[in-house]
């Protein structure tokens, strides 16, 4: 694993500009559950599959721990684009909160998060169109807004 996320890094620091940062993440490979009962608050329809978190996060949700990356154990990062895929969204937030790109908050501001997630969603696009898989964009990314 620590090959591929030297790897991954590697590509969304050049994709990012941002600087790299002093140390990689943590990263811990979890059971399904445990987005449901953190991020998710116990919602069974819980669709997450990775979380990076920030000392801003890790406030709003119990359980988690800042610095650390949790990624759903089912993924196969050696075999599976798709799941590198989602491991360079995950390490684009990573380098935003270590560079302090976006500030001391990910979340704090509405504008904010969805720069920063629309970021990572393009840092994920582009590691995609490495492995030749065409960009899909989110489903919720399509609904992002922020009211006045
Ligand atoms: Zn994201």
């Amino acid at each position: 694993m620590d090959a591929i996320v030297q790897s991954v890094l590697a590509f969304v620091l050049a994709a990012t500009g941002l600087p790299a940062p002093d140390a990689p993440p943590r990263i811990e490979l979890v059971p399904h559950e445990f987005f449901v009962q953190t991020v998710c608050r116990g919602d069974a329809h819980c669709d997450a599959q990775g979380w990076s978190s920030g000392e801003d996060t890790a406030r709003e949700f119990p359980g988690l721990e800042p610095g650390v990356i949790y990624l759903d154990e089912r993924n196969d990062f050696e075999r599976d684009a798709h799941a590198r895929g989602l491991l360079a969204h995950e390490l684009t937030h990573y380098v935003q909160r270590t560079s302090g790109a976006f500030g001391p908050s990910l979340v704090a501001d509405c504008v904010v998060r969805i720069r920063s997630e629309a970021q990572a969603v393009l840092v994920q696009a582009r590691y995609l169109a490495t492995q030749g898989i065409p960009f899909e964009a989110p489903a919720a990314m399509r609904m992002y807004r922020c009211r006045e």
